[in-house]
């Protein structure tokens, strides 16, 4: 069951400047049929073969987003489709994806997940770690993958501001790269989840990613 009227307030407090990526992962594709059917094109998934069967059913201009962490082999099975890719934290997934990409005579956009929330557990990369992916990325010359900007989650608390915070430093962040790395098209930012979008769009995001304020609670947590 999706929830039509927080899908019209997210909309509208979202407008024409921030995309909404309708996070479906464990939700059936009727659910996902039925907010298409209001308009919805974005949505992302977290679990690979969940995603490739889902791909097949649905509607072909739906945008798929993988949210999730992605295993460098498993980067083929979705690289004949996949819109964006979030949560780049290597260069050798680049490098991965390039290849893939290319075997699919496509260019697969990336955004590069940074660590910012307090918890070890979650993926990404520090600031450091950052610079040497893009040096590399840089120097590599990909033709087939394409870098656009950087993802984050901020801590799982309802401290908002501790999440403030966390958004505020990669906001931060994005600028920085922008100013430093004029070759590469850094327009894409991706923060804010069903607890804390609103504290991420104040922050400046251009793209939140929202799952159980649209599709009702999951059985599992996210990032599981
Ligand atoms: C599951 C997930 C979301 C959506 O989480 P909700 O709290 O249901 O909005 C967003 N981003 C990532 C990376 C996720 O894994």
């Amino acid at each position: 069951m999706i929830n039509i009227e927080n899908y019209n307030r997210i909309r509208k407090l979202a407008g024409k400047d921030i995309t909404l990526v309708a996070v479906s992962k464990t939700k059936p594709g009727d659910d996902i049929q039925a907010l298409y059917d209001l308009g919805q094109r974005d949505f992302g998934e977290n679990y690979v073969q969940e995603l490739v069967d889902k791909e097949a059913l649905l509607p072909r201009d739906i945008r798929w987003h993988f949210i999730g962490h992605l295993q460098s082999n498993k980067v083929k099975y979705i690289a004949a489709f996949v819109h964006l890719v979030h949560g780049v934290d290597s260069f050798k997934l680049l490098k991965e994806i390039d290849k893939q990409s290319f075997k699919n005579n496509r260019v697969i956009h990336c955004l590069l997940q940074m660590h910012i929330a307090k918890e070890e557990t979650k993926f990404g990369l520090d600031e450091l770690e950052l610079e040497e992916v893009l040096t590399q990325y840089r120097e590599a010359g990909f033709k087939h993958v394409n870098v656009i900007g950087l993802m984050g989650m901020a801590s799982f608390t309802d401290n908002m501001d501790l999440v403030r915070k966390e958004f505020h430093y990669l906001k931060r962040v994005f600028d920085q790269c922008k100013q430093h790395h004029p070759g590469i098209d850094f327009r894409i930012l991706s923060m804010g989840m069903s607890s804390d979008y609103p504290v991420a769009i104040e922050e400046g995001t251009n793209m939140v990613r929202i799952g159980s304020l649209l599709f009702g609670e999951r059985e599992k947590k996210p990032g599981t």
